[in-house]
This record gives structure tokens, C-alpha cells and sequence, in this order.
């Protein structure tokens, strides 16, 4: 059996698993490690059985507690070539690091196959990451980025489970506290996707075989899950999809462990 849920998810630090019969990786580390080590340890995750860390980019709240971790474990990190180069140049990768550069191939990361692809947001080369599972289940997960890209709509099409940013609905965005200048920023080509870009990409998406989602990274100032898993159900009731028995959509929460969704 395959799953996915998320350690915490949001602007103040995103980490995301996915694990099969033990084995799993993680898809960043934006909280410390204690906090990161605390999770997995609830989810009964063993330590030795990370099979490495995928990086999506350099911002604080995706490697805020990669360095220390990767010092405690010793597993190899995943991300393109220029994401890696800007972490050793910012030094959030211990001497020894195991760098594993990701081009647009698969790639085999601990009996899973792991592929790169590039996302639009404000850092040196973000990604997103299409992972399939040693029992060949597929899931592919985008967070950050400013707009959805053909490139990023084939890499998550026919993928069984999606996980995609909701960052902000657009209008608590606009109503809201922050600076005007940060306002456009996330709603810019290289910022964030908005709840009603991700639903309408969610109903594409279902209507091309994925089956199961989780909106990830929703703001804590522009956003609430009410409004993220509102948008998709309403889009989906709008358009006749009728989601499956149990839901077919959860939006991951911000400081705790999400449930667990299988694939
Ligand atoms: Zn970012
Ligand atoms: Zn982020």
C-alpha cells in the first residue's frame, strides 16, 4: 500500500511523505529537524528507512531544517543543479552531504523513481517531483509556483494522487493585510497558485484518471481550507463530478500531520 500526508504544510515550513511498506521519502524540510524528527516518529516512520529527501527550492520554509538533519541521517538529497549550488552556497548542506542532481529523467532514489520538473516561482530553479512507488504506484506533487505550465500539467497528469498548492483565495488576498508589492509578488507568474487556478487544474485533472489530491501550502493569512476545499467541491458540483466515497480531497494542515491519503 501506498500513501502520502504531509509533516506540516504552509508558509511557515512544508514537508511531505511518501512511503510503501516502510520505505519512503521526503519531499522537503522547512521546519527544524526536532520538529521533522518528532513527526515521523509519530507516524512510526524508522529513520533508516528514509530513502532520501527531495528538494522542490531554497526558500526557508521548504530546507529550514535540512542541515541538522541531514547530520543526524545520513540519506541522499534530491534537486536540480542549481537548487543544490545555491544551498551549499547558502551552507544548509553539511560537508559529506550524498547530492543527487535531478535532471528531467527518472531517476531511482531507494527503489523509487523520481523525476524532476520545473515549476515558476521566484528561487534559482524550482520543482516539483513526479515519484512513483516500487510497486509502481505514481504521485506527483507541485507546490510554489505561479501559474500551471504544460510542462507541470503532463507531469501530473495520470498520476494517482496529486498534491497541489492552494496557496490563496483571491479575495482575502486582495482584502488582506499584506504590502501591495507582496500582494502582486504571489499572485505573480513566479509566486503562488490560487485556489481557483488549483481547483480548475483538479478538475482537469480528474477528468484524465487522478483520483485523489491534496492541496498543500495554504496561506494562514490569504487562505483557510473552508475556502481551498470550497473552491474544488464547488467547481467539480459546478461542472457534475461527484467526488468518490470518503472525499477525494483534503487540504493538508499547517502545523500537524495530515491523515494519511493512499494511493
Ligand atoms: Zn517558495
Ligand atoms: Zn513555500
Amino acid at each position: 500500500m501506498a500513501q502520502f500526508t504531509t509533516l506540516y504544510s504552509g508558509s511557515s515550513g512544508n514537508s511531505a511523505v511518501i512511503e510503501e511498506d516502510g520505505s519512503y521519502l521526503l519531499v522537503d524540510i522547512g521546519k527544524s529537524c526536532r520538529k521533522t524528527m518528532q513527526a515521523l516518529d509519530a507516524l512510526d516512520l524508522a529513520p533508516n528507512r528514509l530513502q532520501g529527501i527531495l528538494i522542490t527550492h531554497e526558500h526557508i520554509d521548504h530546507v529550514s531544517g535540512l542541515k541538522v538533519f541531514l547530520k543526524k541521517n545520513r540519506v541522499p538529497v534530491y534537486a536540480s543543479p542549481a537548487t543544490l549550488d545555491m544551498l551549499a552556497a547558502q551552507d544548509r548542506l553539511p560537508t559529506g552531504a550524498q547530492l543527487r542532481p535531478v535532471d528531467g529523467s527518472v531517476q531511482e532514489a531507494g527503489g523509487f523513481g523520481v523525476q524532476g520538473f520545473a515549476t515558476s516561482h521566484d528561487a534559482i530553479d524550482c520543482h516539483g517531483y513526479r515519484i512513483t512507488t516500487p510497486k509502481g504506484k505514481t504521485m506527483a506533487i507541485a507546490t510554489d509556483l505561479g501559474y500551471l505550465s504544460e510542462t507541470v500539467h503532463t507531469a501530473l497528469s495520470g498520476a494517482s494522487l496529486v498534491a497541489l498548492e492552494s496557496n490563496y483565495d483571491p479575495f482575502m488576498l486582495r482584502t488582506g493585510p499584506y504590502p501591495y508589492a507582496l500582494k502582486v509578488r504571489i499572485a505573480g507568474r513566479r509566486g503562488h497558485l490560487s485556489n481557483d487556478e488549483c481547483a480548475g487544474k483538479v478538475l482537469e485533472l480528474i477528468q484524465e484518471g487522478c483520483e485523489k489530491f491534496c492541496l498543500c501550502h495554504l496561506s494562514h493569512e490569504n487562505n483557510t481550507p473552508a475556502h481551498a476545499l470550497g473552491t474544488v467541491k464547488n467547481l467539480l458540483a459546478a461542472a457534475g463530478v461527484r467526488p468518490g466515497e470518503g472525499g477525494i480531497v483534503q487540504a493538508a494542515k499547517r502545523e500537524e500531520i495530515s491523515d494519511w491519503m493512499e494511493f
